[in-house]
């Protein structure tokens, strides 16, 4: 069976040796040493004094939210994974979907403008796959109405625009450290913060509110363990190996692939791709069900990746806002199995796959 992704283990003595002195410390979760460690390597990595370790990518989305006021309004996109959205609501704010990019399929930032209104506090969007939001246009727009700026970047850890980590923009940017991403922690998440500040309220909201004896304000539980920060600290340093073997899978389907294959644009002017995922788009629902189809009877599994548009849940779709590029692109987007130690040879048959039923 080829699966869609692989988690990446490190070699097995590596955590083994990380883990080992907390059988003599005792000290397996509450900022023990592995994660002090994990931050600290992770601040150099984004680039940032202000991130934080946490439980998981979705935790990082609500806390964000709650660190930074938000009550009302959120301008997000619709093509993302669900987690996006869920955040929004659960924190009891509106989630409001513009449209996506025809090009890269992250929210378009022309469309933004005419979705606000009185109510809107801020825009929630994704750096979908990895490839960058329009950053510089949504600052902008966030600028002239005072609207505080979140990017989930679960996909978007090892990307850099502009010379800088891609979670490096926005007030906050959270990312996702669970099993199947890039990078992970088996389950855990990232929260880079623009302001010093902000990054405080997240670390005290983080851990039940209180320092110590000093209850300050309410908060929630999510931290996170020695044993996730020590499968992070032993992942970490085969990081740009694990981009470059993505890399090179990445390469193989551009040449196995025929030409007309369509995919979002992952040229991007100062952008370099962290390789996160490979979608293909088909004519149609049906083109895409076949050649699924196809590939599981090959045992070959694949993804529909992001199905439905987050506009059409059971739980959004009462309020009716219609995003036809989301809804048209999310019918017909499959991701194609990627990870390393995934072969040459297993490429060129997933290619031959797609081509016969495509
Ligand atoms: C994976 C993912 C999340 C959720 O992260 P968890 O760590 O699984 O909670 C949020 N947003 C996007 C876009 C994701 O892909």
């Amino acid at each position: 069976m080829i699966n869609v992704t692989q988690t990446y283990l490190p070699p097995l003595d590596d955590y083994v040796s990380k883990i080992a002195p907390l059988w003599d410390s005792k000290w397996i979760t509450n900022n023990g040493q592995l994660v002090q460690q994990l931050e600290s390597r992770l601040k150099e990595f984004c680039q940032s004094e202000n991130f934080l370790f946490c439980s998981n990518g979705t935790i990082a989305l609500q806390l964000a939210l709650k660190a930074l006021e938000i009550t009302g309004e959120v301008i997000t996109t619709p093509f993302s994974y669900v987690a996006t959205t869920n955040a929004i609501i659960w924190e009891n704010c509106k989630p409001v979907f513009v449209d996506i990019d025809p090009i890269t399929f992250c929210i378009d930032a022309s469309k933004i403008e005419d979705a606000i209104s009185s109510k809107t506090q801020a825009i929630m969007a994704t750096h979908v796959y990895g490839l960058p939001c329009d950053v510089e246009k949504i600052e902008l727009v966030a600028l002239k109405h005072g609207l505080k700026v979140i990017y989930d970047g679960a996909h978007a850890f090892g990307g850099m625009y502009k010379d800088k980590s891609l979670l490096n923009y926005g007030d906050i940017s959270t990312c996702s450290f669970h099993a199947t991403k890039i990078f992970h922690t088996v389950e855990g998440g990232g929260i880079v913060s623009k302001d010093r500040q902000v990054s405080e309220r997240l670390s005290l909201l983080r851990s039940f509110g209180h320092v110590g004896d000093d209850y300050l304000s309410i908060g929630i539980n999510g931290k996170n363990s020695e044993f996730h920060a020590a499968m992070g600290l032993a992942i970490l340093p085969s990081i740009h190996a694990i981009i470059a073997a993505r890399k090179q899978i990445f390469k193989y389907y551009e040449s196995y692939l025929p030409s007309d294959v369509k995919r979002p644009s992952f040229i991007i002017k100062d952008f370099q791709y962290n390789y996160a995922y490979h979608p293909v788009i088909f004519e149609n629902e049906q083109a895409l069900l076949k050649a699924r189809t196809a590939l599981l009877t090959n045992n070959i599994s694949s993804r529909r990746y992001f199905y439905p548009s987050l506009n059409q849940l059971p739980h959004t779709r009462a309020s009716r806002m219609i995003c036809p590029i989301s809804e048209d692109i999310s019918s017909r987007i499959l991701c194609l199995p990627l990870y390393p130690g995934l072969n040459e040879e297993e490429v060129q048959g997933i290619c031959k796959i797609i081509t016969s039923s495509h």
